[in-house]
């Protein structure tokens, strides 16, 4: 229960040890088209291409920066967590000129405060995190997006920790690009990165002055094997089993429903926050900005944070998250991501969170924190 991967169930696991067959094979070419529908569907990108690019989240957000900046464009990046210092180290990497957009960690990004930036910088591209997964701060993308289409720029929407656990429409938010990983709410193993590209961002690829600086994730050239046209030729081979998971990982959300998952997500965030409360702990971020899937709870005075984790382990088998960068040794990061979005895991994390705690002398506040927190399930 940490900022993933999360726990896979047995029917991705299962998924994963079917037979491997070749990666141009016609059943695999027909599990490829499955994929790359139900990846437009769960990201709402309809129109987009739409397939998983062969390594972790980091791959997608690596895909945006290297496919759609060159030397001498200018990147705005919204700083406002560890990814998008990733992403603004990325863009720089890709030759950009690269305007951070800083926000305090724990904040969301604000559009009425980026807004003169790109008015005065005409950036060729705007990034930022939907769900920061090192702070547990959601950010409206839509706002930004619609800011940096009038400035004339693409927009780049990180969506690793956010997809599956709450609405990602990137057509609604007119994003160009979107990109997820299949660890954190897919509840998939690590591994592969559903990416989305819109219309405008692929017209962008192809007005490129100069090749991508990637070759394998030059999406000109991965494009030939995922889009089907011309003859589906040999670019990499693809990772066959861990597709056959995504496929099943895919299936399970769309049989549940989106909205359902989003739903179940939101109830377990509120019983494990109501649980977190009782106990006397409180939340890093304010309750409008909170993610659910990711809860950042602020460490007491007097406990040491490492020895709480190191006995949530070692006693329970659960594994909860540190704080990164400037909210090292300040918070605990608890995921409730995917198929560890459950009553079960609510409650497994407060009892042992709260044992934990008591072993370093803060009081023992297990009952009330299951008590509130079985209020909310059961409401
Ligand atoms: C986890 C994460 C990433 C990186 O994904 P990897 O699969 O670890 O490469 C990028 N952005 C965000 C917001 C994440 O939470």
């Amino acid at each position: 229960m940490g900022p993933g991967p999360s726990d896979v169930s047995p029917r991705v696991l299962a998924a994963l040890a079917r037979p491997t067959v070749g990666h141009l094979d016609p059943a695999f070419q027909a599990l490829m088209e499955e994929i790359k529908a139900a990846l437009a569907l769960v990201m709402k990108a309809p129109g987009y291409a739409c397939l998983p690019l062969p390594a972790p989240g980091t791959a997608g957000m690596e895909a945006a920066m290297m496919n759609l900046l060159e030397p001498g464009d200018t990147a705005v990046i919204a700083v406002n967590g560890q990814f998008g210092e990733r992403m603004a180290d990325m863009a720089a990497r890709a030759g950009a000129s690269v305007e951070r957009f800083e926000q305090a960690w724990g904040t969301p990004v604000d559009p009425a405060r980026l807004e003169p930036m790109l008015k005065e910088r005409r950036p060729k591209l705007v990034a930022l995190v939907h769900a920061e997964t090192s702070t547990g701060v959601l950010t409206d993308p839509k706002p930004i997006c619609d800011l940096a289409r009038a400035a004339g720029a693409l927009t780049v929407v990180d969506c690793v920790t956010s997809l599956g656990g709450v609405d990602v429409d990137a057509a609604g938010w007119g994003a160009d690009v979107v990109y997820s990983g299949t660890q954190k709410c897919l509840s998939a193993p690590p591994g592969l990165a559903p990416f989305a590209m819109s219309p405008r961002a692929l017209e962008a690829v192809s007005a490129r002055r100069e090749k991508v600086r990637n070759w394998l994730l030059d999406m000109s050239l991965i494009m030939a094997y995922w889009g089907g046209q011309g003859g589906r030729t040999y670019h990499h081979t693809a990772p066959i089993n861990a597709l056959y998971g995504l496929h099943e990982a895919l299936v399970a959300l769309l049989e549940e429903g989106l909205d359902v998952a989003h739903a179940r997500h939101r109830r377990m965030h509120e019983a494990l926050v109501a649980g977190v409360e009782a106990a006397g702990l409180k939340l890093l971020v304010a309750p409008e900005h909170r993610l659910p899937e990711l809860n950042t709870v602020l460490v007491p005075d007097g406990v040491d944070e490492a020895k709480v984790r190191a006995h949530m382990l070692a006693r329970y088998d659960l594994e909860i998250g540190a704080g990164l960068g400037p909210l090292k040794g300040r918070i605990w990061r608890i995921g409730l991501m995917g198929a560890s979005a459950t009553p079960w895991h609510v409650r497994l994390c407060l009892t042992a969170l709260c044992d934990a705690l008591a072993a370093q002398n803060y009081p023992d506040a297990s009952r009330q924190a299951l008590a509130a927190a079985e209020a909310k399930l059961s409401g």
